[in-house]
């Protein structure tokens, strides 16, 4: 249980019912910028105060042989082996106080008007050249439409059946951008937060990339990160499987049934936060004083369908004037927070220089 806040696959997930209030980065765990142009972005939101340096015992574990090799920011600037790169060169970098931080704070410019929560089902051209959109806010039962100059398809779920973003494209369907997007493959990851006992689990990092291990290729303290630690004699934790066992469990309980997509159920989500669980304490284990497995105070499951974009397109974005239609993400040159910051940078000039009125006012839909 618990709620997720905006933010796509950067959001944070809150739990504040029934106990102690936590908070996890069940998705993006951290943003590795070693593009200049992502750094002067990251500059600029860290003087902003809503992004951080983590500082902490970051690397690589070998579950094999139990051996920790701690990251060097300039020292391993040829491996981007591991989770998301992080032996790779460039400092670490997370939301403040989380990683939803990142896009609130994006989204507060005064020329920006999100809709979180809402959700567009349709789009249709206007013979103003514009778009027309439908949209569902919320819980709302009818869906509104607005109109747009432009409008820009920031994931792939938008021109893919059977996934809860997927839309009624109207003109846009035939074009060669909702082409290419098609062709842009998802690998899926799993999610686990567990919320234990300081000092239950003791391994000699704040977050490791695992190598040699089937199921877990993440382990990540998650109170370790500024801003969210604790005085309670709590510490969270977040973990990501590997995409064999995701798969796995995706063959047990698929993501469509009859070409619909089936959501993520609480119990679903409850059945299998155990058997991640699993996973991860034989990982943990042998870093740990007691041979029994700890009793977690709290753990939750998330199902990452999409997670991680495989065949990313080499463009840095889409763009088609004639139709009024961009196209970004990190299914755009590298399926990472600054491969996606990058293409939204990418996009964000393309249509600045395109539609000059674009670029004054715009409306956020965000279905997460
Ligand atoms: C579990 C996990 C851990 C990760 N860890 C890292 C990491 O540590 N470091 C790293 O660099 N990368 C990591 N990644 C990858 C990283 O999160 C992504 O590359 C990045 O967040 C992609 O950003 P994006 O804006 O392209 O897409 P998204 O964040 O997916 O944003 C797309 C948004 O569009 C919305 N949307 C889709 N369809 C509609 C619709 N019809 N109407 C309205 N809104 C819609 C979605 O809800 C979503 O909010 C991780 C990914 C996962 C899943």
């Amino acid at each position: 249980m618990g709620r997720r806040g905006p933010g796509g696959r950067s959001s944070t997930r809150r739990v504040d019912q029934d106990g102690p209030s936590m908070q996890f980065d069940h998705g993006c765990q951290f943003i590795r910028a070693s593009d200049p142009a992502c750094l002067e972005k990251v500059k600029e939101w860290q003087q902003k105060g809503f992004l951080r340096r983590w500082e902490g015992r970051l690397g690589m574990l070998d579950a094999t042989t139990g051996k920790f090799s701690e990251r060097s920011a300039s020292g391993a600037a040829t491996s981007t082996s591991g989770f998301c790169g992080i032996m790779g060169s460039g400092d670490i970098y997370v939301g403040m106080p989380s990683m939803d931080a990142v896009c609130q704070g994006l989204a507060a410019h005064p020329n920006l008007r999100p809709h979180w929560g809402s959700r567009v089902i349709g789009m249709r051209k206007l013979e103003d050249g514009g778009w027309e959109l439908e949209y569902v806010a919320g819980r709302e039962e009818h869906p509104a439409t607005a109109s747009h100059s432009a409008v820009v398809l920031a994931d792939i779920m938008t021109v893919r059946s059977g996934s809860p973003g997927s839309l009624h494209l109207g003109e846009a369907a035939a074009s060669r951008m909702v082409q290419q997007m098609g062709t842009v493959t998802a690998s899926p990851v799993f999610s686990l937060m567990v919320c234990l006992n300081k000092g239950a689990v003791g391994p000699p990092f704040d977050s490791a990339a695992v190598s040699g291990c089937d199921s877990i290729q993440w382990i990540a303290r998650d109170s370790s990160k500024p801003g969210r630690e604790r005085s309670d004699g709590l510490e969270c934790w977040v973990a990501m499987t590997t995409e064999a066992f995701a798969r796995q469990l995706l063959e047990e309980a698929p993501l469509t049934k009859n070409g619909a997509y089936v959501a993520q159920s609480q119990q679903y989500l409850s059945e299998l936060a155990p058997r991640i669980w699993e996973a991860l304490w034989g990982v943990l284990q042998p870093f740990s004083s007691g041979v029994e497995q700890p009793a977690p105070v709290y753990m939750h499951a998330q199902r990452w369908g999409g997670g991680f974009k495989a065949n990313v397109l080499s463009d840095a974005c889409l763009i088609d004037t004639e139709l009024g239609l961009a196209a970004c993400g990190d299914f755009c040159g590298e399926s990472s927070a600054q491969g996606a910051i990058l293409s939204g940078l990418a996009a964000a000039r393309a249509l600045g220089e395109s539609f000059p009125k674009a670029a004054g006012i715009a409306g956020i839909s965000d279905s997460h």
